[in-house]
């Protein structure tokens, strides 16, 4: 295997995707780019679906175990005032050992790992052990319908899903499931002038929110994935005008959790809201939440670290990488969420640091890629 010429193409691929920009729902350029370069480098299948996700496919040694699928996304988040960016986003300029830019880390260097891999089994004339499958899916910044669209039209078994998502090289077993739910508090409304004659619902809200900053900590923990946090987000009136006092005023409640149920933390919000007139409606679950009014542990994936597949896992890639990997979690949300209620393993797997998603000091260690070539590498092998 030569380390370095997979690396340097890597890293040159990586480039060229920095340099085309992809936000969501204009991703059809960088697909096309991906396609090529799995086309150039002996993939067995190249594909688009439907929905615009690209696929590459080579041939395992024995094609009836399910697939490992390598599964990143193509879009981004917008690099927004680029006058605060060290270099310019699209540029993926090379600066002490990182390559820098929108998508570096989330996920575009992580993609092309995956991609050569893939092609580092190709050029040494080697097979994996199953069939895998590089998958780039749309849409991911925006709810991960290019996720959905593929996992709703799959039609060959897949053992494994590896998510490109930020890792640190690290297996992140999952991570919390959202929830959001607006409370509003009803009042009565008068001239701004005479305030003691109506019932101004902005003080019942005040106090809630005090309360609350007080009571987040007494939600519960899931041992890997985390504590439960609760963020008050929007707040919104029924007014628009200065001189009148709201006859209702609402917050949007965004909870994260592996470990609370819809009711569990509907009865929380009930609790501290007791004292004042109120109603709660649920404004948005991600899946795979279960619908509201359910006692269902909400989470977004969790993949048990003593299972079978995760000792595998770890196994081949400690060997690929020449250290243990540990077992994490991501802050973040994933497209992972879409897989669970197909019952497919998920384990995220990435060269990427999840803290730099996002950022305008978003980049890549290039010697993290290389850790994370052998250890894919190793996996792809093993498993
Ligand atoms: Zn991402």
């Amino acid at each position: 295997m030569n380390w370095d010429k997979l690396l340097a193409d890597c890293v040159k691929f990586t480039q060229r995707l920095i340099q085309t920009p992809s936000m969501p729902h204009e991703e059809g350029t960088i697909a096309a780019l991906i396609a090529e370069e799995m086309r150039q480098l002996g993939f067995d299948e190249v594909w688009l679906d439907g929905i615009g996700n690209v696929n590459g496919r080579i041939h395992g040694q024995d094609r009836s175990l399910g697939a490992l699928v390598l599964n990143s996304h193509l879009d981004h988040v917008d690099p927004g005032d680029l006058s605060l960016w060290p270099v310019p986003p699209y540029s993926g300029e090379i600066v002490n050992g990182r390559i820098l830019g929108r998508g570096a880390c989330d996920i575009k260097g992580p993609l092309a790992v995956q991609v050569y891999s893939m092609a580092a089994l190709l050029r040494a004339g080697e097979r994996p052990r199953r069939d895998v499958v590089f998958t780039g899916v749309v849409q991911e910044e925006i709810g991960g319908a290019g996720a959905v669209y593929w996992v709703e039209h799959l039609d060959y078994p897949v053992a494994l899903i590896v998510l490109g998502e930020p890792s640190n090289n690290e297996l992140a077993l999952g991570h919390r499931g959202v929830v959001q739910m607006w409370l509003t508090f009803s009042g009565r409304s008068v001239h701004a002038s005479v305030p003691d004659k109506g019932e101004n619902p902005n003080y019942a809200l005040a106090r809630f929110l005090t309360r609350l900053e007080t009571a987040r900590h007494e939600l519960s923990q899931h041992p890997l994935l985390g504590a439960t946090s609760v963020a008050p987000t929007i707040i919104e009136v029924d007014t628009k005008s200065g001189n009148v006092t709201p006859a209702w005023t609402r917050v949007l409640l965004d909870f994260r959790t592996a470990s609370e149920s819809y009711r569990s933390l509907k009865a929380f919000v009930e609790r501290l809201a007791e004292d004042w007139p109120h109603t709660i409606t649920d404004a948005w679950c991600a899946e795979p939440t279960p619908v509201p009014d359910s006692d269902e542990t909400i989470y977004g994936f969790y993949t048990p670290p003593d299972s079978e597949v995760v000792q595998r896992v770890r196994t081949a890639v400690a060997a690929g990488m020449g250290r243990e990997p540990k077992l994490t979690s991501y802050q973040f949300a994933t497209d992972g969420r879409h897989f669970v209620p197909y019952g497919i393993p998920i384990i995220g797997y990435s060269p990427g640091e999840e803290e730099l998603a996002h950022t305008v000091h978003e980049s890549i260690a290039i010697d993290k890629m290389a850790e994370s070539l052998r250890g894919h590498v190793a996996l792809l092998r093993a498993f």
